[in-house]
């Protein structure tokens, strides 16, 4: 009797992923699943605390994959190893700060470490060819399979008929006549496959996964950076800030982080024992967390601008309070007056540069306590 084989399929939480592993499952190969966390992922805790989008389901779509496919997950933490990726992409950026080229080798070696130590026969993607301007092009293919290591081991079910017969092929293990042919950035034969498996829900598209692709949080990523010398390191709780709340940079010193809804105020609530933060006493309003080294004026800007979130902001005077990591507070009264005293600041939100807003200024704050 043949053994069985054993493959691995990257899983992103997509449906071409999801498409690829299926294919190869009716084939008879065992197939187990892998997904790996960067922090970069749109899915997972910060996903879930928004109300916006209220009718979308709240889930970790790579899970949900696997428990529609019936497979084991492996989740992978690639926090730290992910950074020179991020930091250092050998074949640069896409349209934002997406190394999608280098990331694709990245995983695609790990998961070829993965099958080398789990006794696995070969590794499943859901490419396809001419989809991704940068990752899924005809001539990046052979790029992901020869820089990753993974060579002939990698089959691409999708579009594997575009492609040169790898190992599972020529061994086998796999019949070459039941992969697919797609290409292009049509979902036409996606959507025809996933109607004869009978899948009526999935996620959205590749890409759609990742925050890296988005405009505006590259922005806040380079902002970051630039605000801190061009040092481009970062922890996890930095990259998972960016994901949370209006980012304002009043000044290269210091920028503030204000929670959009309730949601996000309890997420940095979590934070309040390493920035600096501040509330609306007098007048409902959101958390501001402050991340930089403020001067004693900066901090009354600060105020206002907190103020100038919350119920306040139409109000004669706002009583804020600003807590330090350690705890300390103090209570700062910003005497607003309306509209006449309103300046320009060049406020900077990154990514949202066209739509600088306008503060109060802060020649009116004074101390309260
Ligand atoms: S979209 Fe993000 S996760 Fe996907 S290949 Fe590009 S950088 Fe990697």
């Amino acid at each position: 009797m043949n053994k069985q084989r054993k493959a691995v399929a990257l899983i992103s939480g997509g449906l071409d992923s999801m498409l690829a592993a299926k294919t190869v499952m009716d084939q008879g190969v065992h197939v187990e699943g892998i997904n790996f966390f960067t922090g970069f992922c749109v899915e997972g805790h910060t996903h879930a605390i928004r109300a916006k989008a209220k009718a979308k389901p709240k889930r970790n779509n790579a899970l949900w994959v696997a428990e529609q496919l019936g497979i084991k997950l492996h989740i992978v933490d690639v926090i730290d190893e992910y950074k020179d990726v991020l930091i250092n992409p050998k074949h640069g950026y896409g349209a934002n700060m997406n190394p999608c080229l280098d990331c694709k080798i990245f995983m695609v070696n790990k998961a070829k470490q993965w099958i080398a130590e789990n006794g696995f026969d070969f590794i499943i993607t859901g490419e396809v060819i001419g989809q991704r301007p940068m990752s899924q092009r005809r001539d990046t293919m052979p790029v992901i399979a020869r820089e990753s290591g993974a060579d002939d081991l990698l089959l691409r079910p999708l579009c594997a008929k575009y492609l040169p017969p790898t190992v599972p092929e020529r061994e086998g293990w796999v019949d070459r006549d039941k992969l697919h042919d797609f290409s292009g950035r049509s979902r036409k034969p996606q959507m025809e496959l996933v109607k004869q498996y009978g899948i009526s829900d999935y996620a959205q598209p590749a890409g759609g996964c990742c925050f890296l692709t988005d405009p505006n949080y590259s922005a806040k990523l380079v902002d970051l950076w630039q605000a801190r010398d061009n040092n481009r390191e970062y922890e996890l709780d930095d990259i998972m800030l960016l994901k949370v709340g209006r980012h304002i940079r009043p000044a290269a010193n210091f920028k503030l982080i204000v929670a959009r809804e309730e949601g996000e105020g309890r997420f940095l609530e979590g934070y309040r024992k390493e920035y600096i933060s501040l509330f609306s006493l007098s007048h409902s309003g959101p958390l501001v967390l402050l991340d930089g080294t403020p001067s004693a004026e900066d901090l009354h800007l600060a105020a206002a601008i907190t103020a100038r979130f919350g119920q306040g902001r139409n109000a004669e005077s706002v009583e804020v309070t600003i807590t330090q990591k350690d705890g300390s507070e103090r209570r700062l009264r910003s005497s607003l007056s309306p509209a006449p005293t309103f300046r320009r600041r060049g406020i900077y939100e990154p990514g949202r540069v066209k739509r600088q807003a306008f503060v109060m200024s802060a020649a009116g704050d004074s101390y309260a306590g």
